[in-house]
């Protein structure tokens, strides 16, 4: 485990949800990483599909577009507390591409978009500073439908 003296891993500024907020509010008051492996299941209340050596495979508790798109797992990463895509191993590159491909194959998705944003999230707009990766299925386009959008940064207003 890579040690840190930040005190604080999660920006409430970047919350969608209440569940989110309260959760959020928490982690402030306990101090610690709720991505890092040790606190992972203290904070995070949706069930873990599968474990890696590198990967926490979920779904998002707070899923984008409330829930209405078909899929919004969660891959977290769990080989230490890490905030960018530079800090990973190859191992870990191969393994978060193959979780995506199993995740493909047994829900036989016809597309998908992979989210993972890094570093500071004041820049970014996560809401979680430790490395994980989103994958997000909507639903299929017709008129009945809109774009599903999400914060991956700010511009001015
Ligand atoms: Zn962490």
């Amino acid at each position: 485990m890579e040690t840190t003296n930040k005190t604080s891993f999660v920006l409430t500024e970047n919350a969608r949800t209440d569940l989110q907020k309260e959760t959020m509010a928490r982690i402030e008051a306990d101090g610690v990483c709720p991505f890092c492996a040790e606190h992972f299941e203290t904070y995070h209340t949706e069930p873990v599909l599968k474990k890696t050596k590198n990967w926490i495979l979920t779904t998002n508790f707070s899923p984008y577009g409330d829930g209405k798109a078909q899929h919004h797992f969660l891959f977290v990463y769990n080989a230490g507390h890490i905030n960018k895509p530079g800090e990973m191993t190859d191992d870990a590159r191969i393994e978060l591409f193959d979780l995506v491909d199993e995740l493909s194959t047994k829900h036989n998705l016809e597309g998908g978009s992979i989210l993972m944003r890094f570093g500071d999230g004041k820049i970014n707009g996560s809401s979680v500073e430790h490395l994980h990766a989103h994958l997000i299925v909507g639903q299929r386009q017709d008129e009945n439908t809109k774009g599903l959008k999400v914060k991956v940064g700010y511009i001015p207003k």
